[in-house]
């Protein structure tokens, strides 16, 4: 039999059944409890340098999954996730080059930890299994395992953007990283804009040439791309919602906004999120609607992520001025318009405060996805359904056109379509979320399990290895 093995730099840790916050998370947890497989990953742990690899591997098992984790020490840490990863990958990938920082023994330990991924992942294959790698973490992955000899089907799903070749170009170990993804049989991407970028570097600058159905020819082989955008159980989001929709948590909401209409956010504190251009926004929109004044709130929680890189230390400290000087120049004895909280909260606990809010403002500066979106969307009562204000620089928005698109770098643009959300009637409300709703219901998480797992297993016209 041929089972699949899926592979991600983090491993959810099963806590009563819920994953840690993240769309990876989210979207491979619930997939793998449907059909049950095999997942790898690191442990989260960190463990002195004079622990050397192999690091041993830890198998833990809950129903039809078996996680299987380890752990890294800190010099690889430091290199692959803090430093490669999450330093240089993470703001190119996101157009964010400004705050991008390379170093060639940064890029060296990254690919030194994929190496160490695919060992420990030997013990774990057979060579029918297919294997489904996720994520930035693991560009260079096939590419190691293929060194072992390894000639099992290889997929590859990057939930986060990919940039045009001019902005992957300033990462200096450009084609080095191009050259191990060719080593992928399937590379997945949440939107054709992103795959168009992969395809384009392949073909002007590696030679490649483009055959029909998403194949890419390249050095003798070709890598299969496709577009599958990530989705969420809508139905159940929606019974969270309603089941917890007089919770003692929800009352207290309530009961503290008085009868005002309530404006949600919801990220990780993150650069890519557009919060600071998200605050300047909803001060415009006081500024130039006194007759909101005390009729609205703002809700953002930011849950803070990755706090040891510097540019998320500058991120935060920006955001707890801002939210300070927005509330002292509006703020009244008995209103504060904005609320900011730097926790996380349960997935399933947020489902019922998108479903209290009026309107759920997501504006991201780049974002693969956006899951939070969808769940907003997904959590609303139907027949009385808050407005979603989307940055159409996310991948939802090529979904969700039906929401009020936004340039989060128009300020007044944005402040704008606060105003027009806030004050959109019932008809068109539900006219928007039905629509919204049917192609979340079409695209579904299933769904798009189930296309990446078919086109994994079903190799593109040219078998790996021939020419
Ligand atoms: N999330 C959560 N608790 C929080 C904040 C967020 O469980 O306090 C979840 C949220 O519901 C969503 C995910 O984290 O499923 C965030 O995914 P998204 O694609 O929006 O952004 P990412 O964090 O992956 O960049």
């Amino acid at each position: 039999m041929s089972r699949l093995i899926v592979v991600s730099n983090r491993v959810a840790p099963i806590t009563e059944g819920e994953p840690t916050a993240g769309g990876l998370a989210a979207g491979v947890m619930d997939a793998l409890r449907q059909k049950g497989g095999r997942w790898f990953g690191w442990s989260g742990n960190v463990v002195p340098d004079m622990v050397t690899p192999p690091l041993p591997v830890v198998e833990q098992r809950s129903g039809p999954i078996s996680l299987y984790t380890t752990d890294l020490n800190q010099r690889d840490y430091d290199a692959y996730y803090k430093g490669f990863s999450n330093a240089t990958l993470w703001p190119v990938f996101h157009y964010q080059t400004d705050l991008a920082h390379f170093d060639w023994a940064e890029f060296e330990g990254y690919r030194r930890v994929n190496r160490h991924f695919a060992d420990s992942l030997q013990a774990l294959m057979a060579p029918q299994d297919v294997v489904w790698v996720h994520d930035y973490h693991l560009l260079c992955l096939a590419e190691a395992l293929r060194a072992q000899g390894a000639r099992n089907r290889i997929g590859l799903f990057l939930h986060i953007p990919f940039p045009a070749p001019a902005v992957l170009m300033n990462i200096p170990a450009h084609a080095e990283l191009m050259a191990a993804m060719c080593h992928y049989d399937l590379i997945g991407f949440q939107t054709e804009s992103d795959r168009l970028a992969f395809a384009d570097y392949v073909l002007r600058e590696m030679g490649g040439e483009a055959l029909p159905g998403g194949v890419l020819a390249v050095g003798g082989h070709a890598i299969r791309t496709g577009v599958y955008p990530i989705g969420v159980h809508v139905d159940m989001l929606r019974q969270e919602a309603a089941a917890a929709a007089d919770s003692a948590q929800v009352q207290a909401l309530r009961a503290s906004l008085g009868g005002r209409a309530l404006i949600m956010s919801v990220d990780r504190l993150d650069y890519s999120k557009g919060l600071p251009q998200r605050f300047t926004a909803y001060e415009r929109f006081l500024a130039d609607n006194p007759g909101w004044h005390r009729k609205v709130e703002f809700t953002q929680i930011a849950v803070p992520s990755r706090s040891d890189v510097h540019a998320y230390q500058e991120i935060r400290r920006e955001l707890e001025g801002e939210a300070g000087r927005i509330n002292g120049r509006f703020a009244e004895l008995d209103w504060t318009p904005l609320r900011y909280l730097n926790r996380s909260f349960a997935r399933r606990d947020l489902m019922p405060l998108y479903a209290a809010a009026q309107v759920g403002l997501v504006t991201p500066l780049r974002d693969g996805m956006n899951l939070v979106a969808k769940e907003f969307v997904a959590a609303q009562d139907p027949a009385d359904p808050g407005v979603l204000v989307l940055s159409r620089f996310a991948g939802a928005a090529r979904e969700l056109d039906a929401a009020l698109l936004i340039n989060p770098h128009d300020e007044a643009g944005t402040a704008a379509a606060l105003e027009r959300a806030l004050s959109m009637r019932l008809e068109e409300r539900r006219e928007r979320h039905a629509a919204m709703m049917a192609v979340m219901r079409h695209n579904s998480l299933e769904r798009w399990r189930d296309r990446f797992e078919c086109d994994l297993r079903n190799p593109a016209s040219l078998e790996h290895g021939a020419s």
